[in-house]
């Protein structure tokens, strides 16, 4: 059966999507959100060549949504596997969108007519979006989503505007989750990452600050399709920052919360810091940082690039706490300097970026129970033959990407052909 489901339409599992499907495979996709595209959609640009995120990651969205051999299940998680190699039963239950998706044109008349606004997570909640909705400008499917916890419709029956306004007649508030069962002779496993609810850790005061975000946050404001249009502001007042500053490891490389390292700050606080810069001419970025982790092919350089040509602020300390003066704007920032004097400083800066620990995305637990895998200790999904990087130790489950353990793009996207590969070979070598 040359069939396989791709659980995690990210990056990772979108490459190994395309490959597999290219091989001649039926790929069914499974994508728990509205859309595929997973973190990369949010970034503005990827380090070290700083090159634009969704003009490397559209046209592969694309090809996806329009290959012949790809079935994409978005909005749809898996419910339950049985079986084992080479004939497993996925079950993939289809959540309700309440919008026929063979109708829907994407024109986006219901969205401008629909009087329910809520914080907008593609946004990472910097700016709302209404109840009917398309998650961002290109989402694949270009199809909208009724958000039933939300829609005044679904609650109460009292509203209608969006059935009402919509020329294809592609609303329908009656329908209800679907099952889908698909035979498959391998999954793989794709389901990426999020970011550690730092708020918990009250040092940092991310929450209570006005001018304290997150670095995908950051990410955002930085975009030009991003809640501020690409201009550079801080939340309290919508200032241009003139002092930025980033603090690395917040709950990674911690005994008290995860002891590893998420792989990718270094590097990104880096990029954001000449990011920032390149939108703000004259702005000092500054990087709290316990120790530089630039292993990549050419990334040293891009850090030496971000020291020597836009000034970035290199600081070896782990800063102690985090306090907003009176309040307002700004933040003011304690820290120990290095070396034996290691004096305790307060510095004030603008605007404060918080690189969180990334973590394995929600439900990792419930679906390695369904497939019958296990974790590593840091509860990503565990793949132990380092001869066989790819494979979990049940043969036909393959994970790749995140969810296997922190990486970035261009190690997902290799370890994705490696996984669609390594799918192809057990199915037609008959397990080998
Ligand atoms: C702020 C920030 C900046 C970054 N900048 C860079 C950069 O410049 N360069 C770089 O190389 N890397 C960068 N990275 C890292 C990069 O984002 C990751 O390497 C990459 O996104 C990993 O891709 P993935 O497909 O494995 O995971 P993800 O992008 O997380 O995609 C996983 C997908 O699976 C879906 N999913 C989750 N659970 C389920 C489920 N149960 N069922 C179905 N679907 C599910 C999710 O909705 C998502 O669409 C950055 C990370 C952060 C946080």
């Amino acid at each position: 059966m040359k069939r396989a489901v791709v659980i995690g339409g990210g990056i990772a599992g979108i490459q190994a999507s395309l490959d597999l499907a290219d091989r001649g495979f039926e790929v069914h996709l499974v994508e728990k959100s509205p859309s595929i595209g997973g973190h990369m959609a949010q970034l503005d640009k990827t380090f070290p060549t700083n090159d634009c995120s969704m003009c490397i990651l559209s046209p592969k969205m694309i090809m996806c949504a329009d290959h012949a051999n790809i079935k994409l299940h978005t909005y749809s998680e898996v419910e339950g596997v049985s079986g084992d190699f080479p004939k497993f039963k996925v079950t993939i239950k289809e959540k309700a969108r309440y919008v026929d998706v063979t109708k829907c044109t994407g024109c986006g008349d219901c969205i401008a007519k629909c009087p329910v606004k809520v914080p907008w997570e593609f946004e990472e909640g910097l700016a709302q979006r209404k109840a009917i909705y398309l998650p961002f400008p290109q989402a694949v499917p270009r199809k909208v989503t009724i958000d039933g916890d939300h829609c005044r419709m679904i609650l109460s029956k009292k509203c209608g505007v969006c059935k009402k306004v919509c020329q294809a007649g592609a609303i329908d508030y009656d329908q209800k989750d679907k099952l889908v069962d698909v035979e498959a002779s391998a999954i793989i496993v794709a389901t990426g990452f999020e970011l550690m609810d730092t708020s918990v850790m009250s040092q940092y005061c991310l929450g209570v600050c006005k001018d304290v975000v997150t670095s995908l946050q950051l990410e955002r404001i930085l975009s030009a399709s991003g809640p501020t249009g690409g201009h550079l502001a801080r939340p309290s007042d919508h200032q241009e920052p003139k002092k930025l500053a980033f603090i690395q490891c917040v709950g990674s490389r911690d005994s008290h919360t995860h002891g590893y390292c998420s792989s990718v700050c270094c590097m990104y606080a880096t990029k954001e810091s000449i990011l920032a810069r390149e939108h703000a001419p004259g702005l000092e970025a500054t990087i709290f940082y316990m120790d530089m982790r630039a292993t990549g092919k050419g990334f040293q350089e891009f850090v030496s690039r971000a020291r020597q040509n836009y000034g970035v602020r290199y600081i070896r300390s782990r800063p102690a706490k985090v306090q907003s003066p009176d309040g307002g704007s700004g933040v003011l920032v304690n820290y120990e300097t290095r070396g034996l004097s290691g004096e305790s400083v307060t510095e004030e800066f603008d605007m404060l970026v918080l690189c969180p620990a990334l973590i394995p995305s929600k439900g990792a637990k419930d679906l390695s129970k369904a497939l019958r895998v296990d974790l590593d200790e840091d509860g990503f999904i565990d793949t132990p033959d380092l001869a066989r990087p790819v494979d979990t130790p049940r043969k036909g489950i393959l994970a790749c990407g995140f969810i296997s353990g922190p990486i970035d793009i261009p190690d997902s996207v290799s370890q994705a052909s490696a996984a669609a590969a390594r799918a192809a070979e057990l199915i037609e070598g008959g397990g080998k």
